[in-house]
């Protein structure tokens, strides 16, 4: 399975902070995250993540091909509700694809830490066998 992490600059330290929380599910899967995301959570935790380009020069958009073809399996995407975004139309598109094929998408940590712990329990290896 695979988890997908973006996170705007505004929450990348909050990001951070969750992952190296839950290091020890993450580690269990396959992650990929966009550019700097990537990067300080890579930095911070020593997990392997396939990082995409930055978020400002597509990253967002190689996930979304990615979730388009039902390769992820879940979304962990921790946006900034108080400063709107040039690419936010971006954002609507990643969240509409998660929708087409029911993926788990969490915005911010509260539901981020819900879907974790059901991953943890095995609420989404019904994926699998879908699959
Ligand atoms: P980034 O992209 O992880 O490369 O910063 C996310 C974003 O769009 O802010």
């Amino acid at each position: 399975m695979k988890i997908a992490l973006i996170a705007h600059d505004e929450k990348k330290e909050l990001m951070v902070q969750f992952c190296i929380a839950y290091c020890g599910i993450l580690s269990r899967y396959s992650i990929c995250a966009t550019g700097t995301t990537g990067k300080l959570v890579a930095e911070a935790t020593g997990l392997e993540i396939q990082r995409f380009l930055s978020g400002s020069q597509g990253g967002d958009q190689q996930i979304a091909a990615q979730i388009a073809y039902n390769e992820i399996d879940m979304l962990l995407f921790f946006r900034d509700p108080l400063n709107p975004k040039p690419l936010e139309p971006n954002d609507m598109n990643l969240l509409r694809l998660c929708d087409m094929h029911n993926i788990p998408v969490a915005t911010n940590i509260a539901t981020a830490e819900m879907l974790i712990h059901g991953l943890e329990r095995g609420d989404l290896d019904w994926r699998n066998i879908v699959k």
